[in-house]
């Protein structure tokens, strides 16, 4: 036996981010095994695993199916753009935010034709221009667009863009990375064809790999459309269906933590009952913060429970970098804000935390302000 080389005397911090994110100790437990790939538990673990997303998708298992992709959550996103949109296809994206721009970037890269269709940050995107331009251009292959936008914290009316995207025969695409797990989805209620989301959000597992729920009509009609080997979506499924297994070294060990994150999360009660944690944590949040004398960045009814970008305070005595870094060492650990307009930091409610947990970094904020001497209203 060797000596334990690994972190000591310092506690976690709570991380109050969009992720990693805080997560229990039997999810860390659970990566205290080593398993060959083509063990016969682990390749049941993986398929339990792929039976549950689509389960938590609301999805019919004979009409959608999940893979698993090593990497973090874009490169799932990097999978479904690079093998299911045809060669001469056209991608819309739409954006408000850092993701949705990302998104444009990747294909771009790609060589991927590509139009976009852009919001400012704090609004959410407008269902009739979308309508127009799907009308207007049926070379439109593929639409995608981000639930939660977690540049902001705002949630994208994915129900009523996919209702238009059916209509127009393109393949709809949801980036629901930060709300898969903790906002409610019924993927053919939304027409989603592809949805990404990763192991390390509101599943509460550890990095590691990200998952996509697909639509099994539409990725066997992408046959032939992938422009790489590692992120070719068909062959991932290809893979699963013939063995069981990964094509490539899968991540055995953030996989077991999924697997107890994914009990855990039906312990708690499924997505409702997440839902409502988070939706607890923020509220809490928010009236602590309100009452202190932040403001949100975003209009109440556009702002989801997931996570929050409130305003820097308008007092030149306040530095973002004290604020976080005194906040680090009070073992909280928040986020600097994304948006292009606006100077905000952000705090997100999602993770392995609580009320109690939610309460003690706001009275570490309000110490903290008064450290500072800032004024807040
Ligand atoms: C976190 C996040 C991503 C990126 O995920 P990575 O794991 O950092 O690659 C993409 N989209 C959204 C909406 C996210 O919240």
């Amino acid at each position: 036996m060797y000596q334990y080389f690994g972190i000591t005397g310092w506690k976690d911090k709570v991380l109050f981010t969009p992720g990693p994110l805080t997560t229990s100790q039997t999810v860390k437990q659970a990566m205290l095994r080593d398993l060959g790939s083509r063990d016969g538990k682990f390749i049941g673990i993986i398929k339990e695993i792929r039976e549950k997303l689509v389960e938590l998708g609301q999805g019919d298992p004979k009409q959608y199916t999940a893979l698993l992709l090593q990497g973090s959550g874009t490169y799932g996103l990097e999978a479904v753009v690079s093998s299911t949109i045809p060669p001469d296809g056209k991608l819309l994206v739409i954006i408000n935010g850092a993701y949705g721009k990302r998104l444009a970037k990747i294909t771009s890269v790609l060589k991927i034709e590509t139009i976009t269709l852009e919001y400012p940050e704090n609004t959410t995107p407008d269902l009739r221009e979308i309508e127009k331009t799907l009308k207007a251009d049926n070379e439109i292959a593929c639409v995608s667009v981000v639930h939660c936008e977690t540049t902001t914290g705002i949630i994208n009316p994915i129900k009523e863009i996919g209702e238009l995207v059916a209509k127009s025969g393109a393949t709809y695409f949801v980036d629901a990375m930060s709300s898969f797990g903790a906002v409610p989805i019924h993927l053919a209620d939304c027409h989603i064809d592809y949805l990404v989301s990763s192991a390390n959000k509101c599943i509460e597992g550890v990095p590691g790999f990200s998952f996509v729920l697909c639509k099994l009509s539409s990725l066997k009609a992408s046959a032939g459309y992938a422009r790489s080997v590692s992120f070719d979506l068909l062959d991932q499924y290809h893979g699963f269906e013939k063995n069981g297994q990964f094509r490539f070294t899968p991540p055995t060990h953030a996989l077991v933590a999924f697997r107890q994150a994914l009990a855990e999360l039906e312990l708690e009660g499924g997505v409702q009952a997440r839902a409502k944690r988070y939706h607890h944590n923020y509220e809490i949040l928010i009236a602590g913060m309100r009452e202190m004398g932040f403001k949100e960045y975003l209009k109440p009814e556009d702002q989801g429970y997931i996570i929050t970008s409130f305003l820097y305070p308008d007092d030149p005595k306040f530095s973002f970098e004290t604020f976080y870094e005194s906040l680090n060492q009070k073992d909280y650990v928040i986020y600097p804000g994304k948006v292009s307009d606006a100077d905000c930091f952000r705090i997100g409610n999602i993770g392995r935390i609580f009320e109690s947990d939610v309460r003690a970094l706001l009275a570490a904020i309000r110490e903290t302000i008064e450290e500072m001497g800032v004024k807040l209203k």
